[in-house]
């Protein structure tokens, strides 16, 4: 078991190991005792872990309440968000009360902003159980709601009081999922931690769980200390994020995150190998280390789609927005480029 504490607006411990969903009653009581728990999870999660954690949340004095919704980053709206409110509301939930996030980033997303908004504000603890939930957006604060203009528009940043991160969980995530959180694995390595990668490289999926989450986590819980805001130094783990989420709105997400965010890598290297800003070394390193993973290293859509949603990305400051470019593995820098040269950019990334 591996703990990494966070100092940010409010400070708090991730803990990585193995049947901690099982203690997680112990766990929680440490934040609160003899209150509610509202457990929000979806309808593939909860038929999984619900009882284990209900049951143990129980043994340990809280009155346990549940709600779930479908399955699936479609249900990151407006509606599932009010749902959740109404819920906690109904069940007279207040702010001496927790609210448990037990799922991936969709759940982790949807249920932190719910606690940030409801009654002003509502303790929460994140228990990730995607790959992507345990290494990104289960440790940060970030939460949000999709709108249909685009992901992630309307969101508050909240940090939890503590994430649980139980690997044993992985072991029913489907394996394609497992590889989709593999690409921010390997955006980790990229941005700070050269060893990681050439440690991937050696592995491939085949990675000890507990030690990469526990790297990956300390590796943003840095950035985070850093930037919690994202001002900053935070935007780096944005890095294949503007042209990735370009491809999965093009898609219909049809493509995942961790698919789109690795063709995204590749692409913006592809695209700086050939202005002289890398190597063509980095580059072909990066989409082999991506295809030991079985990870996409390109798409299919056109550069000027691509172009046309990086203009609605939240990055985007004015006439400029702003690339994560790699100079080598475990060093990126910040690149401003005018919205003007972006799409012949991308092109050159293709
Ligand atoms: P997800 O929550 O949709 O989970 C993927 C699928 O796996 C879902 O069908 C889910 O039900 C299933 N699942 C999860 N854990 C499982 C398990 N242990 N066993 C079986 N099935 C399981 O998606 P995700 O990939 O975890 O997260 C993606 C979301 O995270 C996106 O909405 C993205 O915007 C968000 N995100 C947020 C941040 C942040 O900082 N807040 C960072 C990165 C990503
Ligand atoms: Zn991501």
């Amino acid at each position: 078991m591996k703990t990494v504490s966070v100092k940010a607006s409010g400070n708090y411990d991730v803990i990585i190991g193995t049947d901690l969903i099982s203690q997680i009653g112990k766990y929680a009581s440490q934040i609160r005792s003899h209150c509610k728990a509202a457990v929000i999870s979806d309808t593939n999660v909860w038929p999984i872990y619900g009882e284990l954690v209900s049951a143990s949340l129980s043994a340990a004095g809280f009155a346990t309440i549940h709600f779930t919704f479908p399955a699936g980053e479609a249900s990151k709206n407006a509606n599932t968000y009010l749902e959740i409110l109404n819920f906690l509301a109904e069940n007279q939930v207040t702010r001496t009360d927790l609210v448990i996030a037990l799922g991936g980033g969709v759940v982790g997303d949807i249920t932190g902003f719910a606690a940030a908004t409801f009654l002003r504000g509502v303790s929460y603890i994140q228990v990730p159980t995607s790959l992507l939930a345990m290494v990104d957006s289960s440790v940060g604060g970030k939460t949000a709601i999709d709108l249909p203009a685009g992901k992630n528009l309307v969101g508050a940043f909240k940090q939890p009081k503590l994430v649980l991160c139980d690997i044993s969980t992985l072991n029913t995530l489907p394996q394609k999922l497992f590889l989709d959180g593999c690409a921010e694995v390997i955006k980790y390595g990229m941005l700070y931690d050269a060893d990681l990668i050439y440690y991937l490289q050696q592995t491939g999926p085949d990675f000890d769980r507990e030690q990469v989450i526990a790297e990956c986590v300390s590796l943003k819980r840095n950035v985070v200390q850093d930037d919690e805001f994202d001002t900053g130094a935070r935007q780096k783990l944005n890095f294949g994020h503007t042209i990735g989420h370009g491809i999965e709105t093009n898609s219909n997400f049809q493509n995942t995150h961790g698919q789109a965010v690795a063709a995204g890598m590749s692409i913006v290297t592809k695209a700086a190998a050939s202005r002289g800003i890398c190597t063509y070394d980095t580059y072909q390193m990066l989409t082999e280390l991506l295809q030991r993973f079985s990870l996409p290293i390109s798409t299919n859509f056109s550069a000027q789609a691509l172009y046309q949603s990086a203009l609605s990305d939240k990055k985007r400051a004015g006439g400029t927005v702003s690339l994560i470019i790699p100079r080598e593995p475990g060093h990126c820098d910040i690149f401003p480029m005018p919205v003007s040269e972006l799409e012949s950019f991308i092109e050159a990334g293709l």
